[in-house]
């Protein structure tokens, strides 16, 4: 399972590798539909473009191979503050949001978004935080207790991991994180095409994001 803030913000390359190359069920739980953002090819602003970016989602699914699913956070536009975001989605709601997939789908791993560090929209951090506290909460049988309720069990992922903020610096300084680091260059014969190439096919299906140009 891996988590983010927006649609795009999702490793395509990652998903397409562990999910077409490795035939494991790979699911992505997007925070919000990306109705704050910006719209290069049409008029649709606010909750239209959460409507198109949720179909552009869909459209890359189908190159990357992943399940798409929700939580309930708004995208209110650009965020500078991890608190701001978190206060404005509702802190509870959104962590009880993860915690639900997390007991529904019941993923080995869980891979969250950007870990601290201060540059871009503070959403990212925001979704990575929550998704460390679902991590844990999602086996806590006292955390949301009317989910237990409803059927579904606690569930203890085995590992979970965010992005480093490096991997999006053109010269990353040498990190001293515990960092594990994925190869996503290999050559797939039956798919014609890298791991690489395939997130990048991907990803050009956010169009109104302006990717289309990575063909
Ligand atoms: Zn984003």
């Amino acid at each position: 399972m891996q988590t983010d803030a927006h649609p795009d913000d999702e490793d395509n390359a990652l998903l397409a590798m562990v999910g077409e190359g490795q035939g494991v069920r790979t699911t992505l739980v997007t925070a919000t539909r990306g109705d704050g953002g910006q719209n290069e090819i049409g008029p649709e602003l606010s909750q239209a473009l959460g409507v198109l970016r949720t179909e552009e989602l869909l459209a890359v699914h189908r190159f990357d191979g992943a399940e798409q699913y929700f939580t309930r956070a708004v995208d209110f536009g650009y965020s500078f503050s991890v608190e701001e975001s978190i206060q404005k989605w509702g802190h509870d709601e959104i962590v009880g949001d993860y915690v639900r997939h997390i007991r529904a789908i019941r993923p080995d791993v869980i891979v969250g978004f950007l870990c601290g560090g201060e540059g871009g929209g503070q959403h990212h951090q925001a979704s990575a935080r929550l998704t460390l506290e679902a991590f844990t909460a999602a086996a806590d049988p006292n955390k949301y207790p009317e989910q237990i309720q409803a059927g579904l069990h606690p569930w203890q992922a085995m590992r979970v991991f965010c992005t480093d903020v490096s991997a999006f610096m053109p010269n990353p300084p040498p990190s001293t994180a515990d960092l594990l680091r994925v190869d996503v260059s290999g050559f797939d014969p039956l798919l014609g095409r890298t791991y690489a190439e395939l997130g990048l096919e991907a990803r050009s299906m956010h169009k109104c994001q302006g990717t289309s140009q990575l063909l």
